[in-house]
């Protein structure tokens, strides 16, 4: 047993581990981060992949980054500069045309009245509508959701608080809220809209990582989520490229946690969640030293804590098979390249500058992309795929060399389990069909590839530590979000084992990089001690 004892450890410095470790190190708590890779950051990390060139290998574009964080933690004075993309997305099409989503919603408006008059009018209607409606959750985005499970005065408090919050909402954005809620992407688009290309901006937008093709019930929710405001300044539907990656975010997260007086320890994976009596008491990591702290808050997934780190024997009845019910699956890839030139986007007006040129989002019809995604759902390598490719070093020339491009390319959708196969055995035939699909709308792109790294929805497990390589720490449909994650009954970030805590991506408000989980956890365990206390 290490002879340091701490008042927290946290298990992974992914950003939102790092975001817990330091509002609990700045209210007077002895916290150690303790991250299983040489490096923290978890998904939201830059690293080198060819001599002198970095990219963000996982998350790419910055959106949610809740401002409070940012605030507190003050992450531009540990470094952290944020551009903002513009546009905000980019779609290119096979005619040969791109079509923008600009921040300015006017220029939005008066350019896709040229694609279709009708939807540009109903865009204006309809963003609106979006716009009001997202504001009721956004309250929720910092909170813990709803305790549905409350009994008694709680049951009145919690009764309250949703009550607050929604007090305003009239009887009409109800049952809009509910068709956001509850219907579908596709039947959404399919109602209001009549251009396919305006159909697929929104597509581009709105089902990204989720496990679920555009006509599911249930997928329209990421038009409200789309619209959960972040960056400094608090934006509705912000997208920012960070300067020097993705990583920046955590490094200077890293940074704040030390200043606050966070030790972090890397190269340090943790084979075991300890307890005694049933209360978390540390940790034992895999080089068999063991950890001593009266509380320990998981920023690994939750299956990779309780069917990982924890003792089965610790976990009441029928919880671990809620655990192992979570749906992961993770229906997502990344290719990241290195480039002698840039790419040169069919259609790209040459006026174009080149934050716009950073931007191509290659997305297919809605029901391509339903098709895709059953085709993926058998197991099986869709020969069309989904392609977001963004050219970062257009924005930010720390990434590489002067005349060296870096693009990333989320890719979905593919199989975690694929039908035939490994996926060792096919990374390099799902590297080739990403690179044709993007020849297709760049032609000058697959002969100027220096470098190129291919990381399956396997690689991201591996890699990040991402359980079925899921980018969020399990799927976010509706079945797994507010108070039924990570699983029902458990969503106030507290776990059956007395003293351990979730406060990773698996938890309310769910994946991306926003540092909610980390800020709520952290402040649950902060009450949680006081009351201890008093
Ligand atoms: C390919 C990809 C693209 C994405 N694109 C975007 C995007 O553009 N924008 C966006 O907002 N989000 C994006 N996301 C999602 C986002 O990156 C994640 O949801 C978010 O980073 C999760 O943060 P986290 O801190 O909760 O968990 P993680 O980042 O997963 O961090 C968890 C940490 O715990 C560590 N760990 C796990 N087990 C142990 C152990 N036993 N011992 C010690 N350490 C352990 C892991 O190594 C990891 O560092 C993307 C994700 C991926 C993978």
């Amino acid at each position: 047993m290490s002879e340091t004892r701490y008042d927290a450890i946290v298990v992974g410095g992914g950003h939102n581990g790092l975001t817990a470790s330091f509002y609990l190190a700045r209210a007077g708590m002895k916290t150690l981060v303790l991250e299983r890779r040489e490096i923290v950051g978890g998904a939201c990390v830059t690293e080198e992949i060819a001599p002198g060139c970095r990219a963000s290998t996982a998350s790419y574009i910055a959106s949610m980054l809740r401002p409070e964080v940012i605030r507190d933690l003050e992450l531009e004075r540990h470094g952290l500069r944020m551009v903002p993309c513009e546009p905000g997305l980019q779609v290119a099409f096979e005619d040969g045309t791109v079509l923008p989503w600009w921040t300015d919603h006017r220029r939005t408006v008066a350019e896709w009245a040229a694609v279709s008059e009708t939807d540009a009018r109903t865009f204006d209607r309809v963003d609106a509508r979006l716009k009001e409606l997202a504001r009721y959750l956004q309250p929720f985005f910092l909170e813990q959701p709803p305790d549905v499970h409350a009994r008694g005065w709680a049951k009145v408090r919690e009764g309250r608080r949703v009550y607050r919050r929604m007090r305003r909402i009239k009887g009409d954005e109800i049952t809009d809220l509910v068709e956001f809620l509850t219907g579908s992407l596709g039947a959404f688009l399919d109602r209001h809209f009549e251009s396919e290309k305006i159909k697929r901006m929104y597509l581009a937008n709105n089902v990204y990582g989720m496990h679920a093709p555009p006509y599911r019930p249930g997928t329209a929710i990421g038009l409200l989520f789309h619209l959960l405001s972040g960056g400094d300044d608090d934006v509705q539907g912000w997208f920012g490229h960070v300067i020097g990656g993705m990583g920046s975010i955590t490094q200077a997260m890293a940074e704040a946690a030390r200043e606050a007086g966070v030790e972090i320890r890397t190269d340090a994976p943790v084979a075991k969640i300890l307890t005694t009596d049933g209360r978390a008491c540390g940790v034992a990591l895999e080089d068999g030293t063991e950890i001593a702290a009266s509380v320990v808050a998981s920023n690994a997934d939750p299956k990779r804590t309780f069917l990982g780190l924890v003792d089965p024997a610790d976990l009441p009845d029928g919880f671990l098979g809620s655990v192992e019910a979570i749906k992961m699956d993770g229906p997502c890839a990344k290719v990241n390249m290195v480039l002698s030139e840039a790419p040169r986007w069919n259609g790209m007006p040459a006026e174009a500058d080149l934050n716009r040129r950073s931007f191509a989002t290659l997305v297919p019809t809605l029901e391509a992309a339903e098709r895709m995604y059953d085709i993926a759902k058998w197991g099986e390598i869709p020969d069309d795929l989904w392609v977001d490719c963004v050219v970062a070093s257009n924005v930010d020339p720390t990434l590489a060399p002067a005349g060296t491009h870096v693009m990333t390319c989320f890719v979905q959708y593919v199989p975690y389990r694929l039908r035939e196969g490994t996926w060792d055995d096919q990374r390099e035939l799902l590297g080739k069909r990403v690179v044709d699909i993007i020849g297709r709308y760049a032609p000058n792109a697959p002969g100027s590839i220096d470098a190129m790294e291919v990381l399956t929805p396997l690689d991201l497990e591996r890699r990040f530590g991402l359980t079925e390589g899921n980018i969020f720490h399990g799927d976010l449909n509706i079945q797994q979000l507010f108070f039924m994650r990570p699983v029902p009954g458990w969503s106030d970030y507290r776990t059956p084992i007395e003293g351990l805590y979730l406060c990773g991506a698996g938890v309310h408000p769910g994946g991306g990089v926003t540092g909610a989980p980390g800020y709520t956890s952290a402040h649950k365990i902060l009450r949680d001690r006081k009351r201890a206390r008093r």
